[in-house]
């Protein structure tokens, strides 16, 4: 029986946690952090992430540290400075932190402020909410001392004039590449950021998956943590990170919790969706996952000392 065959017909029943992994796992991988990031940006968000962890830091300061390598460089056109902007020429960025007690903030929809992954941590730390969204969210974000800067490099304008000559509307795969950094500390501790520009060209006032917790970012610190990239409206249809945490309570395997995840999508579009999604995940026993719906993807995996760029082939 092939694997997918056996996930459509088998049936697993809901396990208590302990039951799945068996205390002496989590055990094992005390001491033996972990930190796993989407595409090849996330290597240098490793690197950043690693530094945090051996300095000290929790998981959820390493996983903000990650996700502000990738937001501060200009090269990287999907996420923060430098990032693709919406069909009227503004960056507007998404991103969202969730730490290993269940707290999350998120900021959607905000413009002119270079890391937006720390303005949703603030948001999850200093006040009683969860999400600011656009203006808000940059009054929020200038109150704290976050300063205003220009998102668009010469390059980016210079690409978004070109698009403006024929406004062609992206496919969504040709663009998305947001960074999603999952960390489990030495402690066996959770916690994950996600950020992103988003589809380049978009609609004015676009969300994607990216800043909300339970689609593009969720951490369950019983269960796992799991983050996607790709085409967010379709993650956020199928609530995609919950889903994946929730099927590795379930008893899933990561890889296969991920492909389950996807399968939902697949079957959603009778078999041929013409778009991208990844996701990753890591367990409480420390077995990571990762699988994306068509051609190939890249994830980025530190443990042991070592950083390294992994590559999967898609489902479809
Ligand atoms: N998921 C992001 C969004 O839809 C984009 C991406 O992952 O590349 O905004």
């Amino acid at each position: 029986m092939k694997r997918r065959d056996f996930l459509k017909t088998g049936a697993i029943g809901i396990t208590a946690p302990s039951a799945i992994f068996g205390d002496s796992n989590i055990i094992a991988n005390k001491n033996n952090p972990i930190i796993l990031s989407t595409y090849n940006h996330g290597l240098p968000a490793n690197d950043a992430a690693w530094e945090t962890l051996v300095n000290g830091g929790n998981a959820m300061d390493a996983a903000e540290a990650g996700a502000r390598v990738t937001e501060a460089d200009p090269t990287i056109t999907s996420v923060g400075f430098g990032g693709l902007p919406d069909e009227q020429g503004n960056v507007t960025l998404d991103a969202c932190v969730m730490d290993s007690s269940g707290n999350a903030g998120s900021v959607a929809f905000l413009q002119n402020i270079k890391h937006p992954v720390s303005v949703a941590r603030k948001v999850m730390e200093d006040t009683k909410h969860v999400m600011l969204v656009g203006e808000g969210a940059r009054q929020f974000a200038v109150s704290l001392g976050f300063e205003e800067m220009d998102l668009l490099t010469v390059e980016s304008r210079q690409a978004w004039e070109e698009w403006e000559k024929n406004r062609r509307e992206m496919t969504p795969h040709e663009t998305h590449d947001t960074i999603s950094v999952l960390v489990q500390d030495k402690n066996g501790d959770f916690a994950g950021a996600c950020t992103t520009s988003g589809w380049a060209y978009k609609l004015h006032g676009r969300v994607g998956d990216s800043p909300i917790i339970g689609a593009g970012l969720f951490v369950d610190n019983e269960i796992g943590c799991a983050a996607a990239t790709g085409l967010g409206e379709e993650v956020i249809k199928t609530t995609g990170s919950f889903l994946v945490v929730e099927l590795m309570r379930q008893g899933y395997d990561p890889t296969v919790a991920c492909e389950e995840a996807l399968n939902r999508i697949i079957k959603a579009h009778n078999g041929t969706p013409d778009f991208q999604i990844g996701y990753i995940a890591i367990r409480k026993d420390g077995q990571i996952g990762s699988a994306c719906l068509k051609w190939s993807f890249e994830y980025a995996l530190a443990r042991g000392g070592v950083n390294k760029l992994h590559k999967i082939n898609g489902m479809i």
